[in-house]
């Protein structure tokens, strides 16, 4: 994720991409060899064109979280068995939430595994490996000024009648003080790929 560099004048653009939902899982295995190790790494990295794969732990604990289309639940039992009869110690959890990413944190120590980096949502603060909404402040020159990410709960709560609207209650419910942006006139890019895209004027 980018760092935030100078002050929020400098932001000219803002994009608000939301991001696709769908079931979720977490995968817990404790590996024996290194072998052992790439060969589930291996298999993640399979996965990655049907399904959101997410390492959350790597080392002797390998562990990894996993969004499937509503219509892919087969793939996460596939998974879950493959890893139930190839390996001893397999954890699974068929949801995301801050009790199985403590056992994950507390496991990952106790085994001198290495555990990476999360995202958090930005108003609530929870562990959101797969941000529902995701807002690109860009300069102008077109770089990325800072990233912003919401879980789901705090996307449906920012919920407004307008694009505009919605952009600004995300913005106004942020942990970083974004009123200037907020206050700002937001004008609309023409993008039919991206609607959620606007210019910001008068930024002081
Ligand atoms: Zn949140």
């Amino acid at each position: 994720m980018p760092r935030p560099e100078g002050s929020v004048e400098k932001v000219r653009e803002i994009s608000v991409d939301p991001q696709p939902g769908g079931l979720r899982a977490v995968y817990l295995v404790e590996t024996r060899s290194d072998d052992e190790a790439h060969e589930i790494d291996n298999l993640f990295a399979e996965l990655q064109s049907q399904v959101q794969v997410l390492q959350l732990c790597e080392g002797k604990l390998v562990s990894y979280a996993v969004q499937a289309h509503e219509s892919d639940a087969a793939v996460l039992d596939e998974i879950e068995s493959f890893l139930k009869e190839n390996f001893a110690f397999v954890v699974t959890q068929r949801s995301f939430d801050d009790l199985i990413y403590r056992i994950v944190t507390e496991l990952s120590g106790n085994t001198g595994s290495k555990l990476h980096a999360v995202s958090r949502c930005n108003i609530c603060g929870k562990v959101e490996p797969f941000p529902t909404t995701l807002v690109n402040m860009t300069r102008e020159d077109g770089s990325v000024f800072l990233s912003r990410c919401y879980c789901a709960s705090c996307t449906a709560e920012a919920a407004a009648p307008s694009n505009k609207e919605f952009i600004r209650s995300l913005l106004a419910a942020d942990q970083r003080d974004f009123k200037k942006i907020a206050r700002a006139e937001l004008v609309r890019c023409p993008s039919r790929k991206q609607p959620m895209r606007f210019k910001v004027k008068d930024l002081s």
